[in-house]
């Protein structure tokens, strides 16, 4: 059996009402950030996808009234016809690789804040929005709901005019009206339209039966379902309510797209939930409620899972947004018998910080996510060398191994020198921490691809000072040289170094990552940086050291990870592994086995008794090699090329180390004067209209 046979059932076609889908691959609804204010962007970004072989590529959601205004984020919008043309381009860019485009209609009732509208938010029974504005949202009248019916019309009749071919009944992530309306906790009314389940469900069996009727069997209707909260009984649960809801509208939809709520459990991260298919047990119920076809999600990247999930029976399509992110390619190369170099999701989540900050959408492992159109990049395609000169790639991190895999990919022969005896840099160590082993595949993708390059020369053990790549004699030198965490309390809450008496033992995360353990007795870890590093040494230290106190400025543990969605998770997972919390705390000296921190917004010192104190405060460029190129260039010009890239230029994600290493792979031998004028496209907003 070839392996195209072997996958050959992911390759079928698979009607959805009135439209086929050419295989069962398909994008779910995903926000990035571009939304109605970069449309350019956001339709190339998802014409790649179709591109890539994604037989059904959809919008984010896509707010269909000023009352549904989720600025300043920014989610599709279809207010009136005036947005048609924005969408347009994207159903364009899906068709042009004959594939079907979705479009998720949501109207987002108290999750919406429309800050920029001013209109009150609306919701079933009149609660708090869920946006910290302290603003409530009126009940909806019978009237209100006459009008929520309408406006979901007109999206609908309007979408079809933009082109789309699947259009969206949304009840998810407790994010919409329908959903609002379902879920008892906000559905509190004592009309037609709330209490027993058969009420709640009407506005959704409406929106259903009207959608179904302006699409006039033209284009297929989707109906996205969380079927269960992940709370027990404190939320709608898979076996109860979730499965009656499918029971009573089995047959409506002409395709039935299942998931989980709220998005954080939608979207976990591999840290919490390191498996591939981490939903089917909430969703696989849903296909022998209904003879039409299902779409679920779960982080699928292999094949043969895929395989499993259609012939079980559990799923028509494979859904995905996050592996669609980290590989556009990943049909085709399925199809095409090259599942070796499929480029997995690594479940970081840094693409939904992405829209949690109103940023357009990146990805650790996919340097071009969310650079198609303003930079014209390419995930399988990248510019010919425009000289037959080697290269020297100094360091095997992310940002080293990027570098020397898309400069051999341009066709120059290439160096890669590393001082330890494995590549992957920071990758591997940071890999080795608690919950953190999926992001290995960061080193893994690339080094599997340079291992097999007959015109890469992989050196390991080979610490290079600046005699040494004198000696290569190869003018062309990108140093990769990364990062450490500092061990002098330097960072964002104290700008200088901080002075430790003897009698604390100062560790930093290189250390714990090094295999070395704190002394016996209190462990403080100070999380000045506040992003994951804090929270994961605390958490798998805690495993074996019972003193263990975790302090920080923040007003929570991990506080940046909330853009990843997992900062109550960290939190609560370090209260149960027992790990002390002070919140709001800097360090103001250390010394004989005590730490004495300050509140942030004054009051007494605290004394703690420690023995050992981690510092994740900052980390410092290893730029010596680097310093001393840039001294030896000075009066000999040996070098035409001395890039330095990644954690070496300035320390930041794994996604930045990755995206400098491909950016100077990029631009190597360009036009400086082109790369300098043209950083990248931009989307300037129209003044007609
Ligand atoms: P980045 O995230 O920028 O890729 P990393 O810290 O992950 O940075 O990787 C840097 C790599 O560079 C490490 O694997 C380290 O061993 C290697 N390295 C540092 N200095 C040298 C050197 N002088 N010669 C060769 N390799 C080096
Ligand atoms: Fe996956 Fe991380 Fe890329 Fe998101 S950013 S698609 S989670 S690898």
């Amino acid at each position: 059996m070839t392996v195209s046979d072997r996958y050959a059932v992911l390759f079928e076609p698979v009607k959805i009402g009135p439209v086929t889908a050419r295989n069962r691959f398909y994008q779910v609804p995903h926000c990035t950030g571009f939304g109605h204010l970069r449309p350019r962007g956001h339709a190339a970004m998802r014409g790649m996808k179709a591109e890539g072989g994604w037989a059904v590529v959809c919008t984010e959601e896509t707010e269909i009234h000023p009352s549904s205004d989720l600025s300043p984020y920014s989610v599709q919008r279809l207010w009136d016809q005036r947005d048609i043309p924005a969408l347009a381009l994207m159903t364009e860019a899906v068709h042009q690789h004959g594939s079907l485009a979705g479009i998720q209609l949501a109207h987002n009732g108290h999750h919406a804040p429309n800050l920029f509208s001013r209109i009150p938010p609306l919701s079933p029974s009149g609660q708090t929005i869920e946006d910290l504005y302290p603003r409530q949202a009126r009940a909806m009248t019978r009237s209100d709901i006459r009008d929520l019916r309408k406006w979901h019309r007109n999206a609908v009749r309007n979408a079809k005019i933009a082109g789309f071919d699947i259009i969206y009944v949304y009840a998810g992530h407790h994010m919409t009206l329908p959903h609002h309306f379902l879920d008892p906790v906000f559905n509190q009314r004592t009309d037609e339209y709330g209490g027993c389940l058969e009420n709640r469900v009407r506005l959704t069996r409406e929106l259903l039966e009207e959608s179904l009727d302006e699409a006039a069997g033209e284009c297929a209707i989707a109906f996205r379902l969380a079927v269960d909260d992940m709370a027990g009984a404190n939320g709608m649960q898979a076996q109860e309510e979730g499965r009656e809801i499918v029971e009573m509208l089995a047959e409506y939809p002409d395709l039935w797209d299942v998931n989980v709520a709220g998005w954080d459990n939608d979207s976990q991260t591999s840290r919490y939930a390191p498996e591939e298919g981490y939903q089917e047990s909430y969703t696989a119920f849903v296909k022998q409620l209904t003879s039409k076809p299902v779409v679920g999600v779960g982080r699928y990247t292999s094949p043969d899972r895929m395989v499993a999930l259609v012939r079980k029976g559990h799923l028509d399509f494979i859904g995905a947004a996050r592996p669609s992110i980290a590989d556009p390619f990943l049909p085709n190369k399925i199809r095409d018998n090259r599942v070796e170099e499929i480029c997995e999701c690594i479940g970081c989540n840094i693409c939904v910080s992405c829209d949690m900050t109103g940023i357009p959408i990146r990805c650790t492992q996919n340097p071009t996510m969310g650079e198609e159109w303003r930079r014209n990049w390419h995930p399988e395609k990248i510019q010919p060398k425009s000289s037959d000169e080697p290269v020297v790639v100094v360091g095997g991190g992310p940002a080293g191994l990027e570098c020397a895999l898309q400069l051999n990919r341009r066709g120059h022969n290439v160096i890669l020198a590393e001082a330890s005896g494995r590549l992957g840099g920071r990758v591997v160590r940071e890999s080795q921490l608690k919950g953190l082993s999926a992001w290995k595949r960061v080193s893994d993708y690339r080094i599997v691809q340079l291992e097999q390059s007959a015109t890469v020369n992989l050196y390991l053990q080979s610490e290079m000072d600046a005699d040494n790549i004198v000696d290569l004699g190869i003018p062309h030198v990108f140093i990769a040289t990364g990062a450490y965490w500092r061990r002098d309390g330097a960072g964002r809450s104290s700008r200088t170094a901080m002075d430790f008496d003897t009698g604390i033992s100062v560790m930093t995360p290189d250390d714990i990552m090094a295999g070395l353990t704190p002394e016996p007795g209190p462990v403080i870890i100070y999380d000045d940086e506040q992003s994951y590093m804090g929270g994961v040494i605390a958490e798998q230290l805690a495993a074996t050291h019972p003193n263990i106190r975790y302090i920080t400025p923040a007003g929570v543990a991990s506080a940046w990870t909330s853009n990843t969605l997992e900062q109550h998770r960290i939190h609560s997972a370090l209260i149960s592994e027992g790990v002390s919390i002070s919140t709001n705390q800097t360090v103001k000296s250390a010394n004989n086995h005590q730490l004495v921190t300050q509140c942030i917004f004054g009051g007494k010192d605290r004394v703690y008794e420690c023995n050992t104190l981690i510092l994740v405060t900052e980390r410092q460029s290893n730029n010596h090699l680097a310093n001393a190129l840039l001294e030896i260039n000075k009066s000999d010009n040996k070098f035409t090329t001395l890039e330095v890239i990644g954690d070496a230029l300035a320390p930041g994600l794994i996604a930045d180390a990755v995206f400098y290493g491909h950016l100077a792979a990029r631009n190597f031998q360009m036009d400086p004067e082109m790369v300098e004028n043209q950083l990248f496209m931009r989307e300037i907003p129209s003044l007609t209209g």
